[in-house]
């Protein structure tokens, strides 16, 4: 187990069924997709070669958590950020966490140590590594509930893999991944499942198929396409057409019966020059 920690942060789940419940969130370095319109390119090409290791020392981000150093972690995290705040949900995101499938189920559960007051774990995720007949196992600890937010993505473009070449490969691999991963662990483990897509007009079609053809798709929410920030010099400009994303997406929650997801953290931690979230509030403070 080797995996690079980004970011660690205070702050509220911005998307989905819980937007608006405080969190601990934990990020990840690196994921196995490239999306264009990806908000954490920051944090997506970190190398571990020169990233030092996590010890009590050395607390700078980002750092790598390995076996020997976990325990220590989650003290750090417990003496750190949850003695401090009145926190229950742990939301661990990327990049890809599920890169790190064992990072991941050390937090969970690990025998030595515990995260303090935490009783619900999130994890974001594009679904795709969700693939492993074992990944049950990650989720089988009866202390704490599970939340597995799948976010999809539907253009081929994003894969790295030369098998994916349209979106039928893409359900494709969903459908043989809800066989192999997603039927157990929701059959076995204390986990629920919700379904995010990330709507524009021309994404429509794509996303209907998605959710007709991969069986078991419930619990869908759907979110806006965030603008591209790096091509904004006016954040005004950048809400504003936000706002337009946000109502294209309603329009189309309310033709099928979606859930519109608002993306909180855009709205209320937006920040054209780094965007650290609940940091950047506390700190204008200061
Ligand atoms: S899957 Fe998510 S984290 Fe990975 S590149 Fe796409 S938007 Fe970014």
């Amino acid at each position: 187990m080797k995996t690079i920690i980004t970011q660690i942060i205070v702050t509220v789940q911005g998307e989905g069924p819980t937007a608006g419940t405080p969190v601990l969130l934990i990020r990840t370095g690196n994921c196995n997709l490239d999306c264009s319109f990806c908000d954490t390119k920051w944090s997506n090409n970190v190398k571990s070669k020169e990233i030092k290791k996590f010890s009590n020392r050395n607390k700078k981000l980002p750092f790598i958590v390995d076996e020997n150093t976990i325990d220590d972690f989650i003290n750090y995290l417990n003496d750190n950020f949850l003695n401090k705040f009145r926190i229950d949900t742990t939301l661990i995101t990327g990049g890809e966490p599920l890169m790190n499938k064992e990072f991941v189920g050390s937090l969970i559960y690990n025998k030595e140590t515990n995260l303090k007051n935490i009783t619900r774990i999130e994890i974001e995720t594009n679904g795709v590594l969700l693939n492993d007949p074992k990944d049950y196992l990650l989720f089988f600890h009866w202390d704490k509930q599970i939340q597995l937010n799948i976010s999809p993505k539907l253009d081929p473009m994003y894969y790295r893999s030369e098998k994916i070449k349209n979106v039928d490969d893409i359900i494709s691999l969903f459908d043989k991944n809800r066989i192999d991963s997603f039927e157990r662990i929701l059959k076995d483990t204390p986990t629920t499942i919700d379904w995010k897509f990330v709507y524009s007009k021309s994404a429509e079609a794509d996303i209907d198929s998605f959710i007709t053809q991969v069986r078991n798709v419930n619990n869908v929410y759907i979110m806006p396409l965030t603008p591209d920030y790096t091509k904004y010099k006016s954040e005004m400009k950048f809400l504003e057409d936000f706002r337009k994303s946000t109502y294209d997406a309603l329009e189309y929650c309310m033709k099928k019966g979606y859930v519109l997801s608002p993306r909180m953290h855009v709205w209320v931690f937006n920040n054209f020059s780094h965007r650290d979230e609940y940091i950047d509030v506390m700190k204008g403070k200061e």
